[in-house]
């Protein structure tokens, strides 16, 4: 590779934390909000100008309701932050804890989102630093001692005694030199958000058109399901690859209107929509590019088509969706959704037969509900649904560890330790791995510092203090 070498600099010290938590997505506000819970000085570095990473800036809005156990036995198996933020996200949106009773996504307003989740961070005491950019790890006697970020008060450094990566991208585990994968042909998408849509009028749709809805398509429910969910909660999730099913997309394909590709975008008819009737907004997730989430120049091209594909696809909505004829484009997420891209190459690897066995782990820092890919659907190119399993799994601490430094714990679920990236990386998921490694990075601080000798007992305690079953 061509290179330049840099002249050598001091950087000012901005500051010293007990904890610092990189990246304010669900999985960072989890851990932040556990570190600072637990005493320890906390504070939370973000790129974006709020918190919420893909669940906000990437315009996904949508909770999969993995919080339950699945088949007969249906419990809340999942406690913790991450059920305090589906229940603040849903009493923001205006349907309180109803959710409870259905199996459907959460699916919340993005505006009030941020401030739910910002207001979460700070109540718990954690600092916050937006619009900063982690570019650097500060490494001293094999261990991460602090991070170096870049604002607009320019580049500083900022100590602490343990740090919590939870850029998703495993970003500061790279700075520090921790041995890493990297998913090469991940799945990104750029969403956005549709205003002015008659809600009711797309539900009904369906109400009068069943054959429509693709029931057991990407989840595990129907159309019923779904309609129980809506007259409830107000809230309407039409599931990923419905599009594919429905007569309108595939006319729109076969007269030209709809192309299969826009530049680097494909599959454009997949569309999983997020319909909310108080607001006549609904949230579109489809088109798919293909790379591997980490490159700069596939980044922006995926957003540069993104953009041209969310009007081609937004036309065809008017003129052929029920409820969509006076839509407008409200926003183009400022962020490309990614799903996958780089995580740890650690000593233990927590692998998808644990995750989704029910397995018991001694050094237990949480506890989710796995779930399995099943297809039931019988479309053409259908997908499988994502099914919950009818018993809970641990996660367990020494996935989050890397091999090579100490002080530094993976704290985005998508980053950990594992030989399937792809399966924790969902909402639910990625908060319960934040709060784990938040609330092991809190009493790591106390105790000198060191991840790798930490004793787990008393995280546990703390974990329990916080609502967690370990
Ligand atoms: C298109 C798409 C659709 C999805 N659909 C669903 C769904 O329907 N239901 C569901 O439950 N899950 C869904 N998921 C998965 C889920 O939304 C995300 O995986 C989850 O929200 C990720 O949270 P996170 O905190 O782990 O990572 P992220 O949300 O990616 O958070 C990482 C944060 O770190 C910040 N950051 C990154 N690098 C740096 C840096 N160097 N310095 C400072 N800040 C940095 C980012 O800005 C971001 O805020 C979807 C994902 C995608 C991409």
């Amino acid at each position: 590779m061509n290179t330049i070498k840099e002249a050598a600099r001091e950087t000012p010290v901005r500051g010293e934390y007990d904890v610092i938590v990189c990246g304010g997505g669900l999985g960072g506000v989890a851990a932040a909000t556990a570190a600072a819970r637990t005493g320890a000085k906390t504070l939370l570095i973000e790129r974006n100008s709020f918190l919420g990473g893909v669940a906000t800036a990437g315009m996904c809005c949508s909770i999969f309701n993995c919080y339950y156990t699945g088949g007969q036995s249906r419990r809340l198996a999942t406690g913790g932050i991450a059920v305090e933020v589906a229940d603040a996200m849903a009493d923001a949106t205006g349907y309180g804890r109803k959710w409870h009773n259905h199996k459907g996504h959460i699916i919340y307003d993005i505006e009030r989102g941020k401030l739910v989740l910002q207001e979460l961070v700070e109540q718990a005491g954690a600092e916050l630093l937006l619009q900063a950019w982690t570019s650097g790890a500060i490494v001293e006697d094999g261990g991460v001692r602090g991070v170096i970020v870049e604002s607009k008060s320019g580049r500083e450094a900022i100590r602490a005694k343990v740090v919590v990566d939870a850029t998703g991208d495993a970003d500061v585990a790279m700075f520090a030199g921790a041995s890493l994968h990297t998913q090469e042909k991940g799945l990104h998408s750029l969403c956005f958000r549709l205003g002015n849509v008659d809600v009711d009028a797309f539900v009904n749709y369906f109400r009068q058109n069943p054959n429509q809805f693709p029931d057991y398509m990407d989840v595990d429910w129907t159309l019923n399901e779904a309609l129980a969910q809506y007259d409830e909660c107000g809230t309407f999730l039409f599931p990923h690859g419905g599009g594919m099913q429905m007569d309108a997309f595939k006319q729109a394909k076969a007269s030209g209107e709809l192309p299969e590709t826009i530049g680097i975008q494909d599959t454009t008819d997949a569309c999983q929509m997020h319909a909310l009737r108080q607001t006549g907004i609904v949230h579109v997730i489809t088109g798919f590019t293909h790379f591997n989430g980490l490159n700069a120049g596939t980044i922006t091209r995926s957003i540069a088509d993104g953009r041209r594909m969310a009007f081609a696809v937004t036309d065809v909505y008017r003129r052929h969706i029920p409820g969509f004829a006076n839509a407008f484009i409200a926003g183009t997420a400022a962020n490309l959704g990614v799903r996958t891209s780089r995580y740890l190459d650690g000593d233990f690897v927590f692998t998808a037969d644990m995750m989704t066995s029910g397995a018991r782990q001694p050094d237990a820092v949480g506890r989710f509900v796995g779930y399995d890919g099943v297809v039931k659907h019988k479309g053409e190119n259908a997908w499988g649904m994502q099914v919950c399993h009818d018993d809970s799994s641990d996660l367990p601490y020494r996935c989050l560890l890397p091999r090579e430094v100490d002080g530094l714990l993976m704290g985005a679920g998508r980053s950990i330790s594992t030989d399937d990236p792809f399966r924790l990386r969902v909402m639910v998921h990625t908060m319960v791995v934040g709060q784990g490694a938040g609330t092991a990075a809190g009493v790591a601080s106390q105790q000198g510092g060191s991840v790798s000798s930490l004793n787990i007992e008393t995280v546990q305690a703390e974990l329990r203090k916080q609502g967690v079953t370990v």
